[in-house]
């Protein structure tokens, strides 16, 4: 399913025509022979725990606001994904985390803006003051019994990952 259709080239204006390319059809200039790829979007995202709790924090802007989720956020071009999670772990907790392991890969875009998959690392906090911004407006810990309502699927995949006992 393509996200948006894209009638013109991005690199010379004209419009585009539909050809067999790279095993599918595929938008494709016919003046300067750029080829389309409707790519996933691409999340990285933290798992920071401390004394038995998980770092989440409240979404201020939609879809799900409101509701609590791992720190994280969109993979920009040519962004080292750690590097992602990690730049948006700071902005939106106040908090230095940079990435250890890679903890998991959950995919399933789940609305129309989302990522076709997120990268989840476990973070390690070295420096910083909690405090929520950008698009979250509170951050906390929360243990395993005491979670708030849940933003996102993969985030709900996560905390049942972690309720298991997958990450110890
Ligand atoms: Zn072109």
């Amino acid at each position: 399913m393509e996200p948006v259709e894209v009638k013109y080239c991005l690199r010379c204006g004209c419009g585009l025509t539909r050809r067999r390319r790279f095993g599918a059809e595929r938008p494709v200039c016919p003046q300067c022979d750029y080829t389309h790829f409707f790519d996933p979007k691409v999340a990285a995202a933290m798992w920071v725990e401390q004394n038995d709790r998980v770092l989440l924090v409240r979404r201020a802007a939609t879809p799900a606001r409101g509701r609590w989720t791992a720190p994280g956020g969109f993979v920009n071009a040519w962004e080292d994904p750690a590097e992602a999670a990690a730049r948006e772990c700071a902005e939106e907790t106040g908090l230095t985390v940079s990435a250890s392991d890679l903890l998991e890969l959950v995919p399933g875009r789940e609305h129309p803006g989302g990522a076709g998959f997120i990268i989840f690392y476990r973070g390690e906090i070295t420096a910083g003051e909690l405090q929520a911004g950008d698009d979250a407006d509170a951050v906390d810990w929360f243990g395993p019994d005491e979670l708030p309502e849940i933003a996102f699927h993969a985030t709900g995949v996560m905390i049942a990952r972690w309720q298991a006992g997958h990450f110890t």
